[in-house]
């Protein structure tokens, strides 16, 4: 890395952007230093930054052209809600924010959306909506950018249907470490041409190339939609209950487990009050069809396969407003959970059909180590965070071993370490347990291809 003066860089970034669009003072940096990652896994930030934010692909274009010549590590920015510390600065340098990046334009005869990098899933789901349109994507933070979204790869609840943030993706405006500009893919449903270089940006986490546009797909809006929450006595039953209504021929929006101590006090944390009082735990089940006849006889089918599978009463929710509610719910899990001195939040994922021998494992372990684990996920995907809660007298060597050896239940059934989440900074340490020394050498490779000096977020995503 070059060396240089934060003053000096500041100067040259203010001549790019102006100097209102650069921040190097400390008492202002607060924001840029951290993300959501858990607290007790956080990455040690550097303070010695200066935040610029562009405004487009030009000017993100000049700014790492300079930031290349001169050898200075370079953070890309979206919303700050990744969980692995992936947009954490941990070297004097540059962060690079999308926040002005805010156009966002809805093609309705193509169903898809050009977005800039700086709209948040609450304004890509809103312009969505407004066009008569549907951006199904749900990860828990709206906050998250849509270049995040796209540099993550993210998931969500509602991946089950219609897949991850890679699934949506037909096209990107990309700025690479040496200042090139190029964009991949287009209005396109089908395109063969080359490599994807497109795919190997989508989860990059911010190593490879700055994204600064996506052409997004969108879905017609359903005409009718439906949730169903499922309640089970246990864990294992419910679980065991998924891989049954995927197999039964109709694949719903999401398929969420949840259990009701954290369900009770999400709600109460939003202000509302979950709606079941039934059961120890819960399948949150969202199925979306063309007219409320599709929507009736499809949960009718659900509700045969999980009360065959041992559910108690099924509540079925219809209105909009209740089905927004128990999303909200959902959503505050997460918020709640780090209140609740949640260490870790694991993000592995098995193949759906071994979910409930997954899960079977990880109450054995809970056992082995006299502890307790909050679970929930998306178990539709087989994608489920297993969190490691802290409990007086358990040393962190103890919660060091717990994690592997949940990473190894979770590989030995064929699974692997990280669904969404991605690796940034923090699981970085792990990846050598489920990716071979000639996978990781090819990693680094394509990271030198894209990026000789190492500047785009260098120590994240790929190992030293
Ligand atoms: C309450 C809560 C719930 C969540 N639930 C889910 C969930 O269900 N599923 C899920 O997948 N995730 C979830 N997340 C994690 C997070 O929201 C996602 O990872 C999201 O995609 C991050 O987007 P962001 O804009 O906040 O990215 P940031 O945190 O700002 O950055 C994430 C990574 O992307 C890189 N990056 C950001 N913007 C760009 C860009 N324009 N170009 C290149 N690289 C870039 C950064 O360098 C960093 O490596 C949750 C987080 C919270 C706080």
């Amino acid at each position: 890395m070059g060396e240089f003066k934060i003053e000096e860089v500041a100067e040259a970034l203010e001549a790019i952007v102006g100097e209102k669009n650069t921040i190097y003072e400390r008492e202002k940096l607060e924001d840029y230093l951290k993300d959501e990652t858990y607290p007790k896994l956080r990455l040690k930030p550097v303070a010695d930054i200066v935040v610029v934010k562009p405004s487009n692909a030009e000017e993100v274009s000049r700014i790492l052209k300079f930031a290349n010549e001169r050898g200075i590590p370079v953070f890309p920015r979206g919303g700050g809600t990744g969980l692995v510390g992936g947009a954490v600065p941990t070297r004097k340098g540059i962060v690079l924010t999308t926040e002005r990046m805010k156009g966002i334009e809805v093609d309705r005869e193509n169903l898809m959306a050009v977005v800039e990098a700086g709209v948040t899933l609450e304004e890509l789901i809103k312009a969505a909506d407004e066009a008569g349109l549907f951006f199904p994507l749900h990860p828990g933070d709206e906050t998250a950018h849509t270049g995040g979204l796209v540099a993550t790869n993210a998931g969500g609840v509602r991946a089950v249907k219609y897949g991850v943030m890679r699934n949506y993706v037909k096209g990107l405006e990309v700025v690479l470490p040496t200042g090139e500009i190029l964009k991949l893919g287009g209005k396109l449903q089908k395109n063969n041409t080359g490599y994807d270089l497109m795919d190997l940006i989508i989860g990059s986490e911010g190593t490879l190339a700055i994204i600064t546009k996506v052409i997004l797909k969108l879905h017609p809006k359903p005409g009718a939609s439906a949730t169903l929450i499922v309640p089970y006595d246990d864990r294992s039953t419910a679980v065991n209950s998924v891989p049954k209504i995927l197999q039964s021929g109709i694949i719903p929006l999401a398929i969420e487990y949840v259990e009701r101590d954290l369900m009770e006090k999400a709600a109460k944390h939003i202000g509302e009050e979950w709606p079941v009082k039934e059961g120890s735990c819960y399948l949150l089940i969202v199925i979306v069809g063309e007219n409320r006849d599709q929507i009736l006889y499809e949960s009718q089918k659900i509700a045969e396969v999980c009360q065959q599978s041992g559910s108690l009463e099924i509540l079925f929710a219809e209105p909009k407003h209740e089905q927004e509610k128990i999303l909200r719910i959902r959503s505050a899990a997460l918020p709640v959970l780090e209140t609740e001195k949640m260490v870790d939040g694991l993000d592995t994922v098995v193949p759906p059909a071994s979910i409930g021998e997954f899960i079977d494992k990880v109450n054995e372990i809970a056992e082995k180590f006299n502890t307790y684990f909050v679970v929930a996920g998306h178990a539709g995907d087989g994608n489920m965070h297993v969190c490691i809660m802290e409990e007086e007298g358990i040393s962190l060597e103890e919660i060091a071993e717990i994690r592997h050896e949940i990473y190894r239940a979770a590989l030995e059934l064929g699974g692997t370490i990280s669904a969404e989440h991605g690796i940034g900074g923090v699981r970085l340490e792990s990846l050598p347990l489920c990716l071979s020394r000639k996978e990781i050498n090819l990693m680094k490779q394509i990271k030198r291809v894209f990026d000789p000096n190492n500047i785009l977020n260098p120590g994240k995503k790929v190992p030293p």
